[in-house]
């Protein structure tokens, strides 16, 4: 089955009811039984909804995994895998992952002796200098946020095997149209469904898929103890984003390969980081393990002041955090998303003060152009 057809039907089953075509919204808490230890399946919503099965089953199809969970966030989810650390863990991070990647492992999760390290994972050699005898995890994201790192998925899958160290993907900004990270070996996707699977920035949700049947069970018992799950009307956005997730993509990708070349040329901007450009330092390992580029942007106008410029000239471009949806966002990672890192290690991973990030929609893109040809103007 192709991904589209998948996208609109695995896990999707007319109601036996009703014949209702679209899956209903399970808004109870609990589930009657007919006797003293028979019920179909459901017992209690925090353990399991039938909105959110369907969601987790049409995940699990989309990459290619044996189980998909999902959560009330991306954080909620990432939380609930960090969950699988014992005190004492050490923990390796792609060194510009989400900034809230970043502030639950540093200035939340360091309370209870788990020990993040954030380290350059576009370089194979500095994740392996970095391993100890109490490193448990690799967590990556790939492309990064904000710069557009891309990590070797194949070969941090081979060096985690060997070192049997769990491995994790944040698979947020490529979703599972253009990158299935377990077909490469990894043993843990994640993703922000708030973003580009739901796609109408219309709800917050978090969804893991995996294949390991241990790993399974132990994420499973933890999502019902922690109950950081997704809500049954959550779901049901989420179900419906996902039935158009491969066209939004296709014309998010076509209309950001014309934003960055655009950009690439712009006297005013001094880089822009596109996997999707042939000066991207990455662009050979992006064409091998991504199906496109993505929809995301990030470019460097040099200072603070001519950030701020831009940012207030834009009309059609929505200054807002966030990522993913059917409309053009645009953002300043220094103060927005990475605000709660330090300056220094800012700086040192290239969320500079003149970086601007983009996350291009679906609209014309003529329009597009012309509303950041005329905010350029303004610097
Ligand atoms: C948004 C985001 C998250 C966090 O997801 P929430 O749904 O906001 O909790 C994690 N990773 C990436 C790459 C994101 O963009």
């Amino acid at each position: 089955m192709g991904f589209s057809t998948k996208a609109i039907h695995a896990g999707v089953e007319p109601d036996p009811f009703t014949g209702s075509i679209m899956t209903p919204i399970h808004l109870t808490s609990t589930y009657v039984q007919e006797e003293l230890g028979k019920h179909k399946g459901y017992e209690y919503s925090r353990v399991s909804n039938p909105t959110r099965t369907v969601l987790e089953r049409n995940i699990a199809a989309l990459e290619n995994g044996r189980e998909g969970l999902a959560f009330a966030s991306g954080m909620a989810a990432e939380t609930a895998i960090f969950h699988l650390l014992k005190a004492g863990d050490h923990v390796i991070v792609s060194r510009n992952v989400y900034g809230g990647t970043y502030r639950v492992g540093k200035l939340v999760l360091d309370s209870y002796n788990l020990d993040f390290e954030f380290v350059d994972t576009t370089d194979l050699q500095t994740i392996k200098k970095a391993i100890r005898p109490n490193t448990k995890m690799v967590f990556i994201e790939t492309p990064t946020n904000p710069t557009m790192e891309i990590t070797d998925l194949a070969a941090v899958a081979k060096l985690c095997q060997s070192r049997k160290l769990v491995s994790v993907v944040d698979n947020t900004f490529a979703t599972p149209y253009l990158q299935n990270p377990l077909e490469y070996g990894l043993d843990i996707v994640v993703h922000s469904a708030t973003k580009y699977l739901n796609g109408h920035s219309d709800m917050l949700g978090g969804l893991i898929v995996l294949n390991d049947p241990q790993l399974i069970e132990r994420l499973r018992f933890i999502q019902k103890s922690v109950g950081g799950i997704l809500s049954p009307f959550e779901a049901w956005l989420c179900i419906r984003g996902i039935k158009t997730l491969a066209v939004r993509m296709d014309r998010s990708c076509a209309n950001a390969m014309e934003v960055a070349l655009y950009l690439s040329r712009h006297r005013k901007v001094k880089k822009v980081n596109y996997p999707g450009l042939v000066s991207h330092p990455q662009h050979r390992l992006a064409q091998k393990q991504m199906r496109g580029f993505g929809g995301m942007i990030s470019f460097d106008l040099g200072t603070l002041e001519n950030a701020k410029k831009l940012l207030k000239s834009v009309r059609l471009c929505a200054l807002a955090e966030s990522l993913g949806g059917v409309e053009t966002l645009i953002s300043h990672p220094a103060t927005m998303t990475h605000a709660s890192i330090p300056l220094e290690e800012r700086n040192r991973i290239g969320v500079t003060d003149g970086l601007v990030r983009i996350s291009v929609g679906i609209e014309d893109v003529e329009d597009i152009l012309a509303d950041l040809k005329k905010a350029l103007a303004a610097i």
